[in-house]
């Protein structure tokens, strides 16, 4: 069963599969620009990708899978000085925030991370091609800009009308555009590289164009084609990436090689999440952090939920409450793999910590979840496969199931939930593991008494709290959950 997906490039629903059978399927991701700490818009587009990364595998791919880091730019730069360190310095600090929140949202790590300034004379290189085939030029200061008038297929990801491009171009020749982020009113020759300058300071390399840095869209052009080859299966960011980023890449990486059409085979990318009507972002400064959200007493898990929840081609407006929907979406989903966890006669806990549960593909295309399956393969539709789940459980609870008919449907549960990345029962281990270190027959009792809270069984849940507490126990309860301390 193929994943579909919109791809906008051509605009249409396209099959994703690898360019022949058998080989790795390429994906390469816009990564963070590493001055400060990520927000949850930006992770909700890397949550994104990483459940697609996740249902291809489920679906058997074998997904290579490459997230650069943006660690040479003008906010990198900026902001490094005005603390006082080196560039290196500051962005290894951020870099390494991005990795613990990337971790506790439990998104599964890259295969290959390359870093812009880890790979300058890669970009050097791609710049010399552009300049040898007449795409780019050496601007008198020795700043190089791509030549947007020589590319005539510039424009097509994001579907710039030819005709206001090419009225535009004429009336800004010789007009160029150093910034890298800009409007599609502002289509002008882009810099690809900026030659330094005196509030650059120390961040300045060696080039045969002079001393100077790197603009920002080439990295990825020079990266992505490193790491996955001229042509590679799909590339992915957030929707404000479409222009100018991706239609520059595109350029720079097909003028570079010569070829049109050689580049992304597919391009996924995911809207917004928003607050009031505006784009979350660090400029407007309405941004929370998922550190933001966990002192407000949010799991990890329940901001990966709510950030997944909507389709990634609508927008999602960002509100406390949806955390709080998240967390008892995930409660619901914990009682209903629970009660059938206890059909199948295995203990829950232990059956869901281990991600890498095989998921046998027949017995799993035989179960209720199946329009959950069908529903993520179906345009990555979250919101659909997180209701087929519910239903699909709902229905279980009502069922009479054999031992082994349970344990097919709990497997088939926990493909869909590795495919979604969402980990159950997993905020008391974590909450456990700050704590004292708990005995597996006490984590047992405890599991059990919570179970039988649950249940509403109030005098087995008194039992197990003694017992708990003969043998130096105690447990303390949330809403969502409990934490086992010595008394
Ligand atoms: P940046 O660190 O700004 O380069 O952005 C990293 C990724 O987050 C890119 O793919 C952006 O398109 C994406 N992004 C930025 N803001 C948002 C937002 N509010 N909602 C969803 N994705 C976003
Ligand atoms: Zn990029």
């Amino acid at each position: 069963m193929p994943v579909k997906l919109y791809d906008t490039l051509s605009r249409s629903m396209r099959a994703l599969a690898p360019s022949a059978p058998g080989k790795e399927f390429g994906m390469y991701c816009c990564g963070p620009t590493v001055y400060g700490p990520a927000h949850i818009g930006n992770f909700r587009t890397f949550l994104l990708q990483d459940v697609l990364r996740r249902t291809l595998e489920e679906d058997g791919l074998r997904v290579r899978h490459v997230r650069n880091i943006t660690d040479v730019d003008d906010k990198t730069i900026r902001r490094s000085q005005e603390e006082g360190k080196t560039l290196a310095e500051f962005t290894a600090v951020w870099t390494k925030k991005f990795h613990d929140d990337c971790a506790a949202l439990n998104m599964l790590p890259p295969h290959a991370e390359p870093a812009a300034v880890a790979h300058i004379p890669l970009q050097i290189a791609m710049i010399e091609k552009l300049v040898a085939r007449g795409n780019a030029y050496v601007a008198p200061d020795g700043s190089v800009y791509f030549k947007v008038s020589s590319d005539p297929d510039y424009g097509k990801l994001s579907h710039l009308d030819r005709d206001a491009l090419r009225t535009q171009a004429t009336n800004s020749a010789g007009e160029v555009n150093a910034a890298d982020e800009y409007a599609r009113e502002n289509v002008a020759d882009f810099a690809l590289w900026k030659a330094r300058k005196p509030e650059d300071g120390p961040n300045f390399w060696n080039s045969p164009w002079g001393e100077g840095r790197p603009g920002w869209h080439i990295e990825c052009s020079a990266m992505s084609t490193h790491y996955l080859g001229e042509t590679f299966d799909l590339h992915g960011g957030g929707v404000d990436l479409c222009f100018p980023h991706h239609e520059n890449e595109i350029a720079q990486a097909e003028c570079a090689c010569g070829r049109h059409g050689t580049f992304a085979r597919h391009w996924f990318h995911s809207a917004h999440l928003m607050v009031d009507g505006a784009k979350m972002s660090k400029s407007l400064g309405n941004l929370y952090t998922l550190a933001d959200l966990e002192a407000k007493g949010f799991s990890p898990m329940a901001v990966r939920c709510a950030l997944i929840s909507g389709h990634y081609r609508s927008q999602l407006n960002f509100t406390l409450k949806s955390l709080e929907d998240a967390r008892a979406a995930l409660e619901k989903l914990e009682k209903g793999a629970r009660k059938l966890a206890e059909k199948a006669g295995v203990p829950a806990e232990k059956f869901f910590a281990d991600d890498a549960v095989p998921a046998e593909a027949e017995s799993a295309s035989r179960a209720a979840f199946e329009p959950a399956w069908l529903a993520l393969c179906d345009d990555l539709n979250i919101p659909g496969a997180l209701g087929k789940i519910f239903s699909a459980l709902s229905d279980l609870g009502k069922t009479e199931l054999t031992k082994s008919d349970a344990e097919t449907q709990l497997r088939a549960l926990a493909k869909m939930l590795r495919a979604l990345g969402l980990k159950l029962f997993s905020e008391k281990k974590s909450s456990d593991a700050g704590n004292d270190a708990v005995p597996a027959e006490i984590a047992e009792i405890g599991e059990k008494r919570w179970s039988a809270k649950l249940a509403k069984n109030w005098s087995e849940a008194d039992r197990l709290r003694d017992e708990l507490a003969a043998r130096g126990w105690k447990s303390l309860d949330r809403k969502d959950g409990f934490t086992l301390v010595r008394l």
